[in-house]
C-alpha cells in the first residue's frame, strides 16, 4: 500500500468511439494522473464468427492498438486496461497499454487485480464467460491472503446497480460479486452496462462503473479518482462538464 497522494483517471468502454475519446481526453486537459485505467471493450468487435480469421483479427487489434495509443499519447501515465466481452481475450503483447487481465499488478504504487470478458449472458460475443468459469479462474488468481487497492473488472457484480439494463435486468456477474466481497479492494472498477454508469457503495466498497463510452448510452465520460489512502474523491467529467460524484472528508 501506498499512502501518497495521486490521481487515478478511468475511461470506460471506448468501443473505438475515437471522437469521443478525444474530447474526453481534451476535458481532462487540466488533470494530471498518476495511472489511466481502461475497463474495457476498446476497439471495434471483431467479425462474428470469424474472429480468428487472420484480416478480421488484425483489423480488431489495430482497432484496439489505436484507441491505446491515443490515450497513452494525451496523458504522462502507465495506461493499463482489461478487455471486454467485445475485445478478444488474447490481445497483442506489443500494445502500448498493460493488459491486467488475470494479473495482479502494481502500478503507480497501487496494487490491481484485473479481470476481463464478460458473463454469464452470452450473447456471441468475443470473449465470453459462464459462472463456474469465472468462478474458477477468480478463485485461482485472486486469493483472499492480500488486500488490493483496485478490482478492475469488466463485468459488475450481480444485482448491485451498477449492471441494471435500461430493459431492467441484472446483467453482472455472481462471481465477480462473490470475489469482490472476499477481496474487498479499496475501489471496484468496471464498465459493460453503459446505461448503468456511476458510483455505489457495496458492502462498504466504493465501486465505479466508468464504462459509458460506447453505443448505447454513449457519453464523452470519464471518471476522476483522487487517491489518498484509497478513493477520496470521485468526479465524473462527463460532455464537458465536471459532476462530484463522492467525497470522504
Ligand atoms: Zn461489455
Amino acid at each position: 500500500m501506498n499512502d501518497d497522494r495521486k490521481t487515478v483517471v478511468l475511461i470506460g468502454d471506448v468501443h473505438a468511439e475515437w471522437e469521443r475519446l478525444q474530447r474526453t481526453l481534451d476535458s481532462l486537459a487540466t488533470v494530471d494522473p498518476d495511472l489511466v485505467l481502461l475497463t474495457g471493450d476498446i476497439g471495434r468487435d471483431p467479425p462474428w464468427q470469424r474472429a480468428q480469421r487472420r484480416a478480421g483479427r488484425r483489423a480488431h487489434d489495430d482497432s484496439v492498438r489505436r484507441v491505446l495509443a491515443q490515450v497513452v499519447a494525451a496523458v504522462d501515465a502507465p495506461v493499463a486496461f482489461v478487455p471486454g466481452n467485445h475485445d478478444l481475450h488474447d490481445p497483442p503483447r506489443d500494445l502500448p497499454a498493460v493488459n491486467l487481465d488475470g494479473k495482479l499488478v502494481q502500478l503507480a504504487g497501487l496494487s490491481i487485480a484485473g479481470f476481463g470478458g464478460a458473463g454469464p449472458r452470452a450473447f456471441g460475443y468475443a470473449y465470453e464467460w459462464n459462472e463456474a468459469e469465472a468462478e474458477a479462474r477468480l478463485e485461482s488468481l485472486f486469493d483472499d491472503s492480500g488486500a488490493q487497492d483496485i478490482f478492475l473488472s469488466h463485468t459488475p457484480p450481480l444485482g448491485c446497480g451498477l449492471d441494471r439494463t435500461h430493459g431492467g435486468i441484472d446483467a453482472g456477474s455472481r462471481s465477480v460479486a462473490e470475489r469482490l466481497s472476499v477481496l474487498r479492494p479499496r475501489l471496484f472498477v468496471c464498465g459493460h452496462i453503459h446505461e448503468a454508469w456511476g458510483w455505489r457503495e457495496i458492502d462498504g466498497i466504493p465501486c465505479i462503473n466508468a464504462g459509458a463510452m460506447g453505443p448505447p448510452a454513449g457519453q464523452d465520460l470519464a471518471v476522476v479518482v483522487e487517491w489518498e489512502n484509497g478513493p477520496r474523491k470521485l468526479t465524473a467529467f462527463r460532455d464537458g462538464r465536471q459532476e462530484p460524484l463522492r467525497e470522504v472528508s
